[in-house]
């Protein structure tokens, strides 16, 4: 079986390693000069390769750990003990452990026995699909109250949607709740975070490792600009270099640029896969030659900070592998044609640097080795209240063509760990052949890669 995959980021790469390990031959197409989209790297003034965008493996991701076993790179894995704190009215408040909780000066008691009600109570929903018709904020002040809701969730929701948030879904919040927990264990609840030596472009490579021994192979500075379509059956797919004919074709990016690749299917298709939007984000690299917070997180529950966190990256990963710096990155999550995204990167720069420095009076900018901002438009999908019926299914209404995108991951998180997941999932659905395929319905398409909490 001949299968061509549109897009080598995480999915796309997982996808072709999925499908070449059980004899398909794969040909990927991307349409960057390298690999990785999200999840890839860039390179600092000194030379140093290192995350583009801060990329985080908890020690309950049991597929990554799993994944990377089986590629031989689970010893490139490490983990360290992390902490976490809030950004409260211009004060830093460490929250790592049941007595700093229980000082948290924002709340009473009443509030703090009842936020971590709410963190506890997450742990016990396994039918995902109450929540679904649920208002975050309806659940959230029922179980919190409403001086927590207005002191933390909402300034936190409030950045995290760049504005509302009346239409999410409390799935939103109890999938965090969720994975979040799952990385402590123990009467200690210590939080552990960790990352692959490398970035993931070290398991990205390792996976086209075994793809191109398997016979597969990729395709750089690709983009593809159509797939071809002829009487409702997926052909193959035109490059800008040249046309390439597959048995199947699997789509694995963002929805709206997979319409834009599809002018010969159905109009109604089109405009479905059209209603998937998401949020885009401005992410700021700052390399410092010194540690800044000493979290790994900083949540910001002030909401005329532009950044919705502060996070220092080398609190996990050893400054050594990334030539001794210190990282750190300060996301903006943006709506669906938000302003934010129109600013230059000069307007940002200073913007996010006046901030920091409101924030840390003792910070100095002569501290900057580098300070870099990258963006992106279609990084989270958005689900809606009672919208999952809408998700756009991985089987397509055209013959032989698949799309494979995180839209479809839900109400987990996308990540690594749910995105190579769900790639395997889809490889086998792909292998087992259509006519058995189209026997799932697009509920078992999603839950089965999403419905298990202990996996979220
Ligand atoms: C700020 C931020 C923080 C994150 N934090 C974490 C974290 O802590 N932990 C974690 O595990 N994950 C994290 N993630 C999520 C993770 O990066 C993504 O879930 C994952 O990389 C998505 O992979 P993808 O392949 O689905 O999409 P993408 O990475 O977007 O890949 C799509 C690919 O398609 C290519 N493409 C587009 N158009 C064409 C075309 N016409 N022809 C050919 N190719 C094309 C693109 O260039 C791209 O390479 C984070 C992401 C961001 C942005």
């Amino acid at each position: 079986m001949k299968v061509g995959i549109v897009g080598g980021g995480m999915m796309g790469v997982s996808l072709g390693y999925f499908l070449s390990q059980q004899g398909a031959e794969v040909e990927i197409f991307e349409a960057a000069s390298h690999l990785g989209g999200l999840a890839d790297s860039v390179v600092l003034s000194d030379g140093t390769s290192v995350d583009r965008f801060y990329h985080t493996i908890l020690s309950s991701d049991s597929h990554l750990r799993e994944l990377c076993a089986e590629l031989g790179i689970a010893d490139k894995l490490r983990f360290r003990e992390t902490r976490m704190g809030f950004f409260y009215r211009g004060q830093i408040h460490s929250m790592n452990n049941i007595v700093e909780f229980l000082r948290f000066p924002p709340l009473n008691w009443i509030d703090r026995f009842r936020l971590g009600l709410t963190v506890l109570y997450a742990q016990l929903v396994r039918d995902w699909h109450r929540l679904e018709g649920v208002s975050v904020e309806e659940w959230l002040l029922r179980l919190s109250g409403r001086r927590t809701f207005e002191n933390i969730w909402r300034p936190m929701l409030k950045a995290k949607f760049d504005g509302g948030f009346e239409r999410t879904p409390a799935t939103y919040i109890w999938s965090r709740l969720v994975r979040m927990k799952s990385t402590r264990s123990g009467a200690s609840q210590k939080e552990e975070a960790g990352h692959v030596i490398g970035g993931y472009a070290t398991l990205i490579d390792a996976m086209v490792d075994r793809i191109n021994a398997a016979g597969g192979s990729i395709h750089l500075c690709s983009p593809v600009q159509e797939i071809l379509i002829e009487q409702g059956r997926a052909r193959g797919l035109r490059s800008s270099h040249d046309e390439h004919v597959f048995d199947a074709v699997v789509a694995a990016l963002q929805a709206p640029v997979f319409r834009r690749m599809i002018p010969c299917a159905g109009e109604d298709y089109r405009d479905a896969i059209d209603s998937t939007e998401y949020l885009g984000v401005i992410c700021p690299l700052m390399v410092l030659d010194r540690p800044l917070t000493g979290f790994w997180t900083l949540n910001i529950t002030d909401d005329q900070i532009p950044f919705t966190g502060v996070i220092e990256t080398t609190t996990y990963i050893d400054p050594g592998f990334v030539g001794g710096h210190h990282l750190i990155y300060l996301p903006k999550y943006t709506a669906p044609g938000s302003a934010w995204q129109q600013m230059s990167d000069e307007q940002i720069t200073k913007t996010w640097l006046q901030n920091l420095q409101a924030m840390f009076p003792g910070f100095d900018q002569e501290w900057i080795h580098d300070f870099t901002v990258h963006r992106e438009r279609h990084v989270e999908p958005l689900h809606w209240l009672n919208s999952s019926s809408l998700i756009p299914e991985f089987i397509t209404p055209v013959d032989n063509l698949y799309l494979a995108t995180t839209a479809q991951i839900y109400p987990a998180l996308t990540n690594g760990e749910s995105v190579t997941r769900h790639a395997r999932q889809l490889a086998e659905i792909i292998l087992r052949g259509r006519p058995g395929a189209a026997n799932l319905s697009p509920d078992v398409v999603v839950s089965e890669s999403v419905v298990d909490t202990a996996r979220i």
